[in-house]
């Protein structure tokens, strides 16, 4: 097995390498906008950093010229939705970061505290284009089963409305994207109550095993204003039903880097319920081969590629995956 490093630093290993000469090269397009990903500076969280390391413009950079070598590179960055957050001084670290690459863009970290003039204050900064709320802010104090009202409020989702935001949504309940209540209130907020919000449901709509995504494709995709981002889903049978039953125009590619996916392991589906799985914290034996794990974006990326092939999409639809619908989008220069 290659070598593992503090995750602070950048951990490739030949193993790495490997899938990306034999596999990923030749899948990748020229250009990647990488829909979701965080930056992360321990200045702004009080208490311990819970693990995450600093990552800046030019950390992100670095990750991607190893990722994915000679390729054009631009973000929409999140906010990074820690508990204990300072969160004007991230919104605003962060947003200098991202103006420092006019083709990159973020979402600003809100929370249920946060004040309505200060949101529309930053938003109209320039490459501020939506929203980063999160189930860990939830005025409910359960952070599992938190509606969507919960930790976005309405007078939020107004403003949102108001002003045609992006809102990059990981979904709370159990169940994701299937649970009945998630469904109804995107119903209602997509066609009747905020239908100038634009959502990017995260991580296949919060689909890390086959099921949330095969019970809800059908309702999703009659929904106005609905985007995907396939950010840390490794197991490749909710990326199939995506590719299979979504419109290409909607599906965006992300990575979640640094922390959720540039270790060495992956998401793993256990029956309908799912478990992040670094294989530093395991003592793993790897009886019957030579034990050769990789990272978890590699591992979503080899996914992305066999589901692509089984959907039958085309190398225009793949370049429109990785770059072509976020650059619309966003209105990147392209
Ligand atoms: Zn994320």
């Amino acid at each position: 097995m290659g070598h593992v490093l503090d995750s602070s630093d950048i951990s490739y290993t030949e193993h790495d390498q490997q899938i990306w000469d034999e596999e990923l090269a030749e899948f990748l397009p020229s250009r990647i906008f990488d829909a979701h990903i965080h930056l992360f500076n321990k200045a702004h969280r009080s208490g311990d950093s819970g693990g995450w390391s600093n990552a800046d413009l030019s950390t992100l950079n670095q990750w991607a010229a190893k990722l994915y070598p000679d390729r054009e590179v631009h973000y929409l960055v999140l906010g990074t939705p820690l508990p204990g957050m300072d969160v004007a001084a991230h919104n605003a670290w962060a947003t200098e970061q991202v103006q420092s690459d006019p083709q990159s863009r973020f979402n600003r970290l809100v929370t249920p505290d946060c004040k309505l003039d200060d949101i529309r204050r930053d938003v109209e900064q320039p490459g501020v284009i939506g929203l980063k709320p999160y189930r860990v802010y939830s005025v409910s104090g359960d952070i599992a089963q938190c509606r969507i009202h919960e930790f976005l409020p309405h007078e939020q989702l107004e403003l949102a409305n108001e002003l045609g935001l992006w809102v990059t949504m990981h979904l709370s309940r159990f169940h994701g994207c299937a649970d009945e209540a998630n469904l109804a209130d995107l119903t209602e907020f997509t066609t009747q109550r905020y239908p100038n919000i634009k959502w990017i449901l995260a991580h296949c709509a919060r689909s890390f095993t086959y099921w949330p995504i095969r019970e809800a494709i059908d309702r999703l995709r009659d929904l106005p204003n609905i985007w995907y981002d396939v950010s840390a889903v490794t197991d490749i049978r909710p990326l199939i039903t995506l590719f299979q039953r979504e419109r290409v125009e909607r599906i965006f590619y992300g990575s979640d880097g640094v922390d959720a996916t540039y270790f060495h392991g992956q998401y793993v589906a256990l029956g309908r319920s799912w478990q992040g799985l670094d294989i530093s914290r395991f003592p793993l034996q790897f009886p019957h081969c030579d034990g050769r794990p990789i990272l978890a974006i590699y591992e979503q990326l080899l996914s992305m590629k066999q589901a692509a092939e089984l959907a039958g999409l085309s190398r225009d639809d793949v370049e429109a995956i990785f770059w072509r619908n976020a650059a619309a989008a966003f209105d990147v220069e392209f």
